[in-house]
């Protein structure tokens, strides 16, 4: 067996990150991966510290019976973080999705984000 060292991450104590190493190496133990780029993949209008909160409560809340899945991550990031306004022009996420913004929010014709910002 070799050894390495490693640094125990700051939002964690000696025994939790010990114990999660642990389980990592070991053939007994069986994880699930999911990630804040899942979280935002539902909801692309969240940052990533508002990803790691969803994260925090779909590890509380999320249905053991169910388990975790697109639609309980969904669900658990509506709950976390209210769903941001449809466009107006779109009804799809442009105000919070800039980078993929429809072409009625980009021009803002009728002056409705322009006039909401005044
Ligand atoms: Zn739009």
């Amino acid at each position: 067996m070799n050894t390495i060292t490693v640094q125990v991450p700051d939002h964690m104590t000696e025994s939790e990150f010990r114990e999660q190493l642990e389980r990592l190496s070991s053939q007994d133990w069986l994880a699930n991966w999911w990630s804040i780029a899942d979280v935002k993949g539902e909801r692309p209008d969240l940052t990533d510290e508002q990803a790691r909160d969803v994260l925090i409560n779909i590890e509380r809340w999320h249905d053991s019976e169910v388990g975790i899945n697109w639609q309980s991550i969904r669900e658990i990031a509506n709950m976390t973080y209210d769903v941001p306004e449809p466009c107006y022009y779109c009804g799809g996420n442009c105000e919070h999705d800039k980078e993929n913004a429809c072409d009625g929010y980009l021009g803002d014709i009728d002056e409705i984000y322009t006039a909401e910002h005044e």
